[in-house]
């Protein structure tokens, strides 16, 4: 088959969340199953020179969009089997940031239209292009009100996933023609609750849309998880299907992660004591082997839960426990948790940064790992979380229900610890648990072992989502 997706990012260029990491790893795994793939994704300044390099200049040309010609540049790699093509338009893309710019509506349609736009130039049309999320919304919206009956794309069967609903890509109706470049008679298509909404378009123009676990996209039919949307899946469930993300499991593997001071494995824990003592030294925590050291490598946005942390932290840091936080995001949220460390100088840290090697050396060092999510379409964190033997402490919603299973002493399956309702001190309760079943050393090490057997690989999606695509084909 051949395969086309588009994205705003993807592994290795760019990675700003767990959609770059799904970007990295999906094509991939579809090529080693013998798929001819190509990805296209902005070429943007944050790309590190060492990656740039590996693309190589193919072309450019301009295109007619909305009320003028733009420019555009294609720069083409070919990596682990994968074909990369990367747009070129420093206008849109030599910003300071990738994501929040006043203007990323305009920008991402313009990459929109230059997905559709390139296919001739790279002499590709796949049989099914799979576009995700609300920067890519507009690629399937496009192809149907522009080029269907163009030659090369009459053919060709769309997929959209969303993997976060919560950024839809909403605008005000009356920038339709002049920033998108779409005749007013397509207005319906693209509407919803008075507003443009691009991930809506992509929901009516696709011709499968799939989202990145079962529960959640069971949930997003729901009006507490949808932020609206449920009206629109809802009678379209026919075409709505969740299939689990993997991880990549050569990138995330303790036996061999370089950025470790010590390599393990569940036959041979040892060194993650190792890790421990270092992560511990290296935040300048005391190295205490007896107290559970819990770790968070998250966005600091309030899906991600941390509103929980306000009734509790206080108390929750007066335990015998560490609780150390890697994340960025919302200021009120860094200034919350900063302020806690000079009165927990023993037990809490909190690092405002984004920073891969920090976040393996989290995963590694921790015994446990918090994401109380409020809602978690999949969540990679818990998984590369129990990949490194660290046990996932989650509120059981959405990826989160679906990857871990509490553990029960009994029997002795499970590979983490849950709470069901978004409760600050249901959260604390499940804290303590974990706690406890860290000072159970045959029933944590009985858990952890499960954890790090699991299969977080993307072999078993990747063949979901082929079915998917042979069933549209
Ligand atoms: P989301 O995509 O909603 O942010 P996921 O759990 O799906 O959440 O993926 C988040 C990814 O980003 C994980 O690989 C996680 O390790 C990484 N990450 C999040 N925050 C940081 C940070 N501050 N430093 C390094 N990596 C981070």
């Amino acid at each position: 088959m051949k395969i086309l997706f588009a994205a705003s990012e993807a592994l290795p260029f760019i990675k700003v969340g767990g959609l770059g990491d799904v970007l990295g790893a999906l094509p991939k795994t579809l090529h080693q199953m013998g798929h001819e793939v190509h990805v296209v994704l902005p070429l943007y300044s944050q790309i590190k020179p060492q990656m740039r390099e590996k693309a190589h200049y193919r072309c450019h040309f301009s295109f007619p969009h909305a009320w003028r010609d733009v420019y555009c540049g294609i720069f083409d790699a070919e990596i682990d089997g994968v074909s990369y093509h990367l747009i070129d338009n420093e206008q849109y893309f030599k910003r300071p940031q990738v994501y929040g710019e006043y203007d990323d509506g305009e920008r991402f349609a313009y990459f929109s239209k230059a997905v559709l736009e390139i296919l001739p130039k790279i002499d590709f049309f796949p049989d099914v292009l799979h576009a995700n999320d609300w920067h890519t919304a507009l690629v399937p919206v496009y192809l149907d009100t522009q080029y269907r009956l163009m030659q090369g794309y009459g053919n060709i069967r769309t997929v959209f996933s969303i993997h976060n609903i919560e950024f839809q890509g909403k605008y005000d109706p009356f920038i339709l023609g002049s920033t998108f470049g779409i005749e007013s008679r397509f207005l319906p298509l693209l509407t919803h609750d008075r507003d443009l909404n691009l991930m809506k378009g992509a929901i009516e123009c696709s011709n499968k849309v799939t989202t990145v676990s079962e529960t959640y996209a069971k949930e997003i039919m729901n009006p507490y998880f949808s932020f609206g949307l449920d009206t629109i899946l809802a009678p379209r469930s026919f075409k709505l299907s969740g299939i689990i993300n993997g991880i990549d499991t050569v990138l995330f593997d303790p036996a061999t992660d370089k950025n470790l001071p010590a390599n393990y494995s569940a036959a041979d824990l040892s060194g993650k004591k190792v890790c421990k003592a270092e992560l511990q030294k290296e935040l300048g925590l005391p190295v205490r082997e007896d107290l559970p050291l819990i770790a968070m490598v998250t966005r600091l946005t309030p899906q991600k839960g941390i509103d929980l942390f306000y009734p509790v932290l206080n108390e929750l840091l007066g335990e015998d426990l560490q609780l150390v936080v890697l994340g960025t995001g919302y200021p009120e949220y860094e200034r919350f948790f900063a302020s806690f460390e000079p009165y927990h100088p023993d037990n809490f840290r909190l690092c405002a940064k984004f920073d891969a090697g920090l976040a393996q050396r989290f995963y590694a060092g921790a015994d446990l790992f918090l994401m109380p999510s409020k809602s978690e379409p999949c969540g990679l964190a818990q998984m590369i979380a129990m990949r490194y033997g660290t046990l996932p402490i989650v509120h059981a919603v959405g990826g989160l229900s679906d990857t871990v299973e509490p553990y029960d002493p009994t029997k002795k399956t499970g590979n983490g610890i849950n709470f069901c309702s978004f409760n600050a001190h249901d959260m604390k309760d499940a804290i303590l648990r974990a706690c406890e079943l860290y000072g159970d050393k045959e029933n944590f090490t009985a858990a952890q072992q499960n954890a790090m057997n699991g299969d977080y690989s993307w072999d078993k999606s990747a063949k979901i989502y082929e079915a998917l695509y042979r069933e549209i084909l």
